[in-house]
C-alpha cells in the first residue's frame, strides 16, 4: 500500500508541476538511478496486483504474508530484491522457499524504469512512460500465468498515466502528442468495449472484470504519444509477435496451445516503438 503511495504521490506532482524539467536541473543520469530506485519499489507492489487482483482479492489488506506459515512479512523482510537476497530465497520463520519470481519483477520493473528514465531523458513525460511500463510487467505477468489481465489494473495504470503525459505535454505546449496520447488511449478504451460487446452476445466472456484485450489501453497511450509513425511501428511490431506466436502454437511439439501473448506482444511493439523514437533523437520526451 506504502508503494502505491508513492506512485500516487508522484503522479500528483507531475501532474501540477507547470514546467517540465530541464536537463539543466536534473541530469539523465541521475533521472535514471531515481526512476531505477523507485522501480525497484513499484516492482514490489505489482507483485502483489499480480497475484491478488485476479484472484479479486485486495491489494491493501493484509499485508503480504508467506503463504505455507502464515506469518506477516516484517518491513525487513519486506524490501525489494535485497530481503530476498538476504534471506537467500527462504521464509525467515519456516524457511520454506520464496519464488525467484518476486526478486525477478522487482528487478525488470527497475530495469525498465531506468531504460524509459535515460531514453527519454529529463522530462515529466518519463513518470507517465514509467507508470505504462508498469502497467504492462503487471498485465505480461498475469498473462504468463494463463490468467486473463484485469481490465481494472489495466484502466487504472493507462488513466494514471494518460493524465501524467497530458500534463507533461501541456507543460511544454507539445499539443500533438497531448492530443495523441488521448486519441490513443481512446480509441483503445473503444476497441476494447466494442470487443467486449461482441464476445458478450456471443456467450464467449469467462469473466466480468478480467479481459485479453485489456492490454492495449497502455499500448494506445503509449503509441498515441508517439504520434502516427509510433502507432505504426509499434503495431507493426507486436503483429509480428502475434504471427510468430501462432506459428509456434501450431507446431506439435509445443504444449503452450491457446494461451494469450496479446500483452507481451503490444509490450514488444510499444518497446520497439520508443526505441526507434529515440534513435531518431527527437530530445526528452521524444
Ligand atoms: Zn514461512
Amino acid at each position: 500500500m506504502t508503494y502505491f503511495l508513492v506512485t500516487a504521490g508522484s503522479a500528483r506532482m507531475a501532474g501540477m508541476t507547470i514546467s517540465p524539467l530541464t536537463a539543466t536541473t536534473i541530469g539523465r543520469g541521475t533521472v535514471t538511478v531515481l526512476v531505477a530506485v523507485v522501480g525497484l519499489m513499484i516492482g514490489s507492489f505489482l507483485n502483489v496486483v499480480i497475484y491478488r487482483v485476479p484472484r479479486h482479492l485486495s491489494v491493501a489488506q493484509p499485508r503480504s504474508f508467506c503463504p505455507q506459515c502464515d506469518t506477516p512479512l516484517r518491513s525487513i523482510d519486506n524490501v525489494p530484491l535485497v530481503s530476498w537476497l538476504v534471506l537467500g530465497g527462504r521464509c525467515r520463520q519456516c524457511r520454506a522457499p520464496i519464488s525467484v519470481r518476486y526478486p525477478l519483477v522487482e528487478l525488470s520493473t527497475a530495469l525498465v524504469f531506468a531504460a524509459v528514465g535515460w531514453g527519454l531523458g529529463p522530462h515529466w513525460a518519463v513518470a507517465g512512460y514509467c507508470v505504462l511500463a508498469a502497467t504492462f510487467v503487471a498485465l505480461v505477468a498475469v498473462e504468463a500465468d494463463g490468467l486473463a489481465p484485469p481490465l481494472s489494473a489495466a484502466a487504472v495504470g493507462t488513466g494514471l498515466a494518460t493524465a501524467v503525459l497530458v500534463g507533461a505535454g501541456a507543460a511544454d505546449r507539445r499539443w500533438s502528442h497531448v492530443i495523441g496520447v488521448m486519441v490513443g488511449a481512446v480509441f483503445a478504451a473503444a476497441v476494447v468495449a466494442v470487443s467486449r460487446r461482441r464476445r458478450w452476445r456471443e456467450r464467449t466472456e469467462p469473466a466480468r472484470w478480467t479481459d485479453s484485450t485489456a492490454a492495449l489501453l497502455p499500448a494506445g497511450a503509449a503509441l498515441g504519444w508517439l504520434g502516427p509513425a509510433g502507432v505504426g511501428e509499434g503495431l507493426a511490431a507486436a503483429a509480428i509477435v502475434l504471427l510468430v506466436a501462432r506459428a509456434l502454437e501450431h507446431r506439435p511439439s509445443t504444449t503452450r496451445r491457446g494461451k494469450s501473448v496479446l500483452a507481451l506482444a503490444l509490450a514488444i511493439g510499444v518497446t520497439v516503438a520508443v526505441v526507434t523514437a529515440v534513435a531518431r533523437g527527437t530530445g526528452a520526451g521524444l
